[in-house]
C-alpha cells in the first residue's frame, strides 16, 4: 500500500527511511548495475524484509533519478512492503535541465503540486521531499537552489526534508541553508551521516534538533558495521534514540540477493544483532526503526 495520508501513516510500523524501490542512475554513471529495473527480484528481496518485520520504506527517489510511482505501487501490492512517496531533485549531476531552467519558487511549485496533488498523474502523493543533495566538498549553487525551493515547499506543506550528504560531509551547511528559510528543524534528515564516523560532527547536526540517519548500513566497503554499531550506541548513551534513523540506501542490481548481494533484510538478520551485541536494547531498536520514522512523518 502507497501511505500518503495521516490515516494510513498509523500502519507505517517498522519503517526505512532511505531507499529506493525504482531509481535509474546508470546513465551519469555509466553502469546498468545502478538501474533498478528488475522488479521481481526487488519483489523477492522486499519480501523477505517484510517476513523479518520491517512494514514500510520511504522511497526517496526523485524527479530525474528514475522515480517509477506506477512500478512502485506494483512492488508495493506484491511484496506486501508499505511506501511513503518523495518529491524533489537529487544533486549535480543528476539534476534535470528544467532545475537550471526554472526560477526557485516554479521548482517549489513542482514539489507542492506532488505533495498535495499527486505525481505523475497518479493519485498517490509525495509525503517527504527528498533525497535532495549536495556535493562533497562544497555545496553548488544549483544545489542551493533545490534546497530552497525544497525550504519553500516544506515551509507551505510541513513535509519533512531527508538530505543526502556526499560521505557524509556538509551537514551543517545543509541546516544552515535550512536555518535562514525558518525550516522546523525537526522535521529535517541528514542522510549518510554514518560515512563521516566523528561524534562530535554528530552532535553539533543534533544540537539543531534534526534527525541524523545511519542509512547506508551494509556497505561495509565505505564503513565496517561494527563503527556505525558502536557510534549509534554512544549517541544513545548521550540521550539520542530519538534522533536516530536506520536504513540501507540500496541503489544496486548487485545489493540484491537475486543477484548474490546481501539484501534488504540484512538490516534483520545481521546488524540488528550487531547493535545488540554493542549493548543497544530491544527499546532503544523500537524507538529508532518504529517510534522515530512515525514521529518524522505523521507526528
Ligand atoms: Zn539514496
Amino acid at each position: 500500500m502507497i501511505l500518503d495520508n495521516k490515516s494510513k501513516f498509523k500502519n507505517m510500523g517498522n519503517t526505512l527511511i532511505h531507499e529506493h524501490l525504482t531509481v535509474d542512475l546508470s546513465t551519469v554513471k555509466g553502469d546498468n548495475d545502478t538501474n533498478l529495473d528488475d522488479l521481481n527480484a526487488m519483489i523477492d528481496d522486499l519480501k523477505e524484509l517484510k517476513n523479518n518485520g520491517i512494514n514500510t520504506i520511504i522511497d526517496v527517489t526523485n524527479i530525474g533519478m528514475g522515480r517509477n510511482v506506477r512500478k512502485i505501487k506494483y512492488i508495493s501490492e506484491k511484496s506486501g512492503i508499505n511506501v511513503i512517496l518523495s518529491t524533489g531533485f537529487y544533486k549535480d549531476p543528476f539534476l534535470p535541465d528544467n532545475v537550471v531552467e526554472k526560477s526557485v519558487n516554479e521548482l517549489s511549485r513542482i514539489l507542492v503540486d506532488e505533495i498535495l496533488n499527486g505525481i505523475d498523474e497518479t493519485e498517490f502523493k509525495a509525503s517527504v521531499i527528498g533525497e535532495i543533495g549536495t556535493s562533497k566538498d562544497n555545496i553548488k549553487d544549483i544545489e542551493k537552489k533545490v534546497f530552497i525551493a525544497a525550504s519553500i515547499a516544506h515551509n507551505e506543506t510541513g513535509a519533512p526534508i531527508i538530505t543526502h550528504t556526499t560521505l557524509g560531509k556538509l551537514g551543517l551547511e545543509q541546516l544552515q541553508i535550512f536555518k535562514n528559510m525558518n525550516v522546523n528543524l525537526e522535521k529535517v534528515v541528514i542522510g549518510h551521516v554514518d560515512l563521516n564516523p566523528d561524534l562530535d560532527y554528530y552532535l553539533k547536526l543534533l544540537d539543531n534538533g534534526c534527525y541524523i540517519a545511519f542509512d547506508t548500513i551494509g556497505k561495509n566497503n565505505y564503513q565496517p558495521d561494527e563503527i556505525r554499531a558502536k557510534f549509534i550506541k554512544s549517541l544513545i548513551d548521550k540521550g539520542y534514540t530519538k534522533k536516530l534513523l536506520l536504513s540501507l540506501d540500496i541503489t544496486r542490481k548487485s545489493h540484491l540477493k537475486y543477484y548474490g548481494g546481501y539484501g534488504h533484510s540484512y538490516i534483520c538478520d545481521k546488524f540488528i544483532p550487531i547493535l545488540t551485541s554493542n549493548g543497544v536494547s530491544d527499546e532503544n531498536i523500537k524507538t529508532i526503526l518504529y517510534d522515530n520514522p512515525i514521529t518524522l512523518i505523521g507526528g
